[in-house]
């Protein structure tokens, strides 16, 4: 069987599309631009690609895009002023600080110093308690971006046995809250757990989170499941710089029902689902309807 591909890049530009559907019916109907500043302490290479990429996409869609880059000596008090001075401007509906930070800076403290209502990254103990107890919070961007692909496939995912593997704070919790929240049945795998390959070969949805090159082979996939790749590892291979998932994507779609690439699949969702939560961020500012199929 050959599995059907979720092509997350084409799935990315519809979700771009619908949030510059409603950024357009903001600015006529209510004269309002949604706005997201992005915090960038430092100089990490792959960081400044990542704010550059975020900056481009926010201009695209309509909204105003703010940019702080700071020094990467800068102090905490400084960086909570800066903060707290986004929380405060009306004009700013999201903020998000680009992690990770410069080791002297406490990254909890900050992430908990910015709004909850404008934490587009989800990454506040307000959000990941909202979220935890089935309430309406501001979701992870990636996670989130999974949870489209998955009801874009299946519809309704109620009653599916889900295998989330990694347990980090920014993927693999938040992903099983969802799915728990879309009435999954859902397994937790991490790096202590007992016999993954059988673990894994019950899900009918697979999602790996691990930061592991190809670390899932095919006959770990049970015939027909969904798999979601989030892993995003750089390789050499034949003298070549690549960039290949956790999952051994050839191997994998010869058993998968359907499968995201890597790269093409959750990455460009990601970026797409920070807009979306900018845009859900604002509607809920403004006390107007929130757009829908945007949020979880
Ligand atoms: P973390 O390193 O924070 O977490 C990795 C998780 O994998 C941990 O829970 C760890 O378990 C688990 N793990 C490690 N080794 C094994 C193993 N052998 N078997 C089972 N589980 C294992 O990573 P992130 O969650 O931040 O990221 C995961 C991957 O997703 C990375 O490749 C990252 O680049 C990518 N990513 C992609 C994004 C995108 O936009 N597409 C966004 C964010 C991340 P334990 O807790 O026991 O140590």
């Amino acid at each position: 069987m050959a599995a059907n591909i979720i092509d997350g890049k084409a799935f990315a530009a519809t979700v771009r599309e619908k949030v510059a559907g409603h950024v357009a019916r903001l600015k006529e109907e209510h004269d309002i631009t949604p706005g997201l500043a992005v915090v960038l302490v430092g100089e990490d290479p792959a960081s400044q690609v990542y704010v550059r990429s975020k900056g481009k996409q926010t201009v695209e869609v309509g909204m105003n895009s703010f940019e702080h880059k700071l020094d990467a000596d800068t102090s905490e008090a400084d960086l909570l002023a800066v903060v707290d001075k986004l929380n405060n401007d009306p004009t700013v509906h999201g903020i998000l600080v680009q992690l990770p930070l410069p080791g002297h800076l406490n990254e909890d403290l900050i992430i908990n110093s910015i709004a909850p209502e404008k934490d587009v990254d989800g990454f506040h103990i307000s959000n990941v308690g909202l979220l935890g107890t089935g309430q309406k919070s501001m979701v992870p961007c990636t996670p989130l971006g999974c949870l489209m692909m998955l009801r874009d496939y299946h519809g309704s995912l109620s009653g599916m046995d889900a295998v989330v593997i990694g347990r980090s704070n920014i993927v693999g919790k938040p992903m099983a809250q969802l799915l728990l929240g879309d009435s999954c049945t859902v397994t937790i795998a991490h790096s202590r757990t007992k016999d993954l390959p059988e673990v894994v070969r019950r899900a009918d949805i697979v999602v790996a989170a691990v930061g592991r090159p190809e670390m899932v082979p095919g006959d770990w996939i049970k015939e027909g499941a969904t798999v979601i790749d989030v892993g995003i590892n750089r390789i050499e291979r034949d003298g070549k710089n690549k960039l290949v998932g956790d999952v051994d994507f050839a191997s994998a779609a010869e058993r998968a029902g359907a499968i995201t690439p890597v790269p093409g699949g959750v990455g460009p969702m990601t970026i797409a689902c920070l807009l979306a939560n900018t845009v859900t961020a604002c509607c809920r500012a403004n006390g107007l309807a929130e757009p829908e199929g945007l949020t979880a």
